[in-house]
């Protein structure tokens, strides 16, 4: 049976994960894995236990340009590709799956902002949203609306220059403890077509919360219902024409699955080291973990994997950020497969730690109950198929030649 120590395994695991080309991907992305190692990995156990959402961290982590990473710098955003947002997501959830997942949605709703609204719209929500004075949250969801989203029914009747809002959504992320509300609501007719989005600012009257829920994972970021009642936001508060809500609220969550599916991929890459560790220093039957071949495959596998899902995850970023006509679909894919495999990977990294792996002492179990909710939201994964049964479109070989010419393709 092939020993290995340490050392040798780093050599193995650890250069499999990177995969970034250019030198500029590089720096940011160790920019955001020192960022993850000092400032979020040493308190994400107390930030889940005590169920903190850190705001000065998330403030820090916005000097570094990641409150609004794909958004355009003349209002305060780093104008970086979904590529690299995707690189940096990876790199920050290593330190923080929930952390960075809040910052991630917070990131859609400032993107939201700068791509659909006017000027005035922009440069009065995107510079506050960018460096994290102020947070953001987007309400979809509503207790009758889930997974069929085009059926919410939160009405805006129009009255003068207000809209005047009645309704809830349920399952907000930030939800009480944000300054922006980017809410999808019903102006119109039934379906997609009679939806617009509108932001409603914290301390409007006739906004107001549900409680905290209390969660299996996610903690360190607060849920709760958004509650509308005879709320009047102003019309200029509209972002795009009425009717163009829902598209909005997609096209936000094109990029919202590439995202959440990037903090996936960094919960497994730092399980998959969490394990190898682990290994190197348990010792039963007289020999560490480490000296199982058993084992060793099985660490294979899970590195194999994670390789495997972030070159989905990319190809499907650099395919949005070219406007391709599969990009819909392939992050859709991504964040279906992603997000799978990912848990499957956490999952069996729990399962190498032992009994320990179950104990809060350890933080596997944290990466564990913080992704399974992304297999839950942003397009759940049955939603997720409904673009991917466009399968016919996938099978060209094309798809895949076009990626490896393309000259950011990691
Ligand atoms: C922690 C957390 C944070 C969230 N944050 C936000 C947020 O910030 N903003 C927001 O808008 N929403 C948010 N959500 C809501 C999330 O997007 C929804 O929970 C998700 O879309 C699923 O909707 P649902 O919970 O109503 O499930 P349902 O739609 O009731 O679905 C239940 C199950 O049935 C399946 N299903 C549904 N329809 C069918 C069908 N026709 N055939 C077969 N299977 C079907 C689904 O796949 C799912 O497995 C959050 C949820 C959680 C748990």
């Amino acid at each position: 049976m092939r020993k290995w120590g340490k050392t040798q395994t780093m050599s193995h695991i650890e250069n499999l994960l990177p995969l970034v080309k250019r030198n500029e991907q590089k720096e940011f992305q160790k920019v955001a894995f020192d960022f993850a190692a000092n400032e979020m990995a040493p308190h994400m156990a107390e930030w889940d236990q005590k169920e903190i959402f850190p705001v000065e961290a998330m403030r820090k982590a916005a000097q570094l340009g990641f409150g609004g990473i794909y958004v355009n710098p003349d209002v305060g955003g780093s104008g970086l590709s979904r590529l690299d947002t995707s690189i940096i997501f990876e790199a920050l959830s290593t330190g923080c799956v929930s952390t960075t997942a809040y910052i991630s949605i917070h990131n859609m709703c400032a993107w939201m902002i700068d791509t659909f609204g006017n000027n005035e719209q922009r440069e009065k929500f995107c510079p506050d949203l960018c460096s994290m004075q102020k947070f953001a949250s987007y309400c979809l969801t509503e207790p009758g609306s889930g997974s069929d989203a085009a059926s919410l029914l939160t009405s805006a009747k129009l009255q003068g220059d207000h809209y005047i809002l009645n309704g809830s959504k349920a399952f907000i992320s930030g939800g009480g403890d944000t300054d922006v509300y980017v809410v999808m609501c019903r102006t119109g007719e039934k379906g997609p077509k009679g939806i617009s989005c509108v932001v409603v600012e914290k301390g409007t009257a006739g906004l107001s919360f549900g409680k905290k829920e209390k969660k299996v994972g996610w903690n360190s970021q607060p849920t709760r219902a958004v509650i509308f009642e005879d709320c009047a936001v102003p019309v200029t508060n509209r972002l795009g024409a009425e009717g163009e809500g829902f598209s909005i609220a997609m096209k936000g969550l094109n990029g919202g699955r590439i995202n959440i599916a990037s903090c996936s991929l960094g919960a497994a890459h730092a399980s998959v080291l969490l394990a190898r560790d682990h290994m190197c220093v348990r010792k039963q039957f007289g020999e560490t973990l480490s000296n199982s071949q058993f084992l060793q495959f099985k660490l294979a596998e899970m590195a194999t994997k994670l390789v495997a899902s972030r070159l989905l995850v990319r190809q499907a970023a650099v395919a949005l950020q070219e406007g391709r006509p599969d990009a819909v679909s392939l992050c859709s894919m991504a964040k279906l497969f992603v997000t799978d495999e990912c848990f499957a990977i956490c999952n069996q990294a729990l399962q190498i730690h032992g009994g320990y792996g179950y104990l809060k002492d350890y933080a596997v179990q944290q990466y564990v109950r913080d992704i399974r909710v992304h297999q839950i939201l942003e397009g759940n994964d049955f939603f997720c198929l409904i673009h991917v049964s466009e399968i016919e479109n996938f099978l060209e070989p094309s798809v895949i030649l076009t990626f490896r010419h393309k000259k950011d393709a990691t």
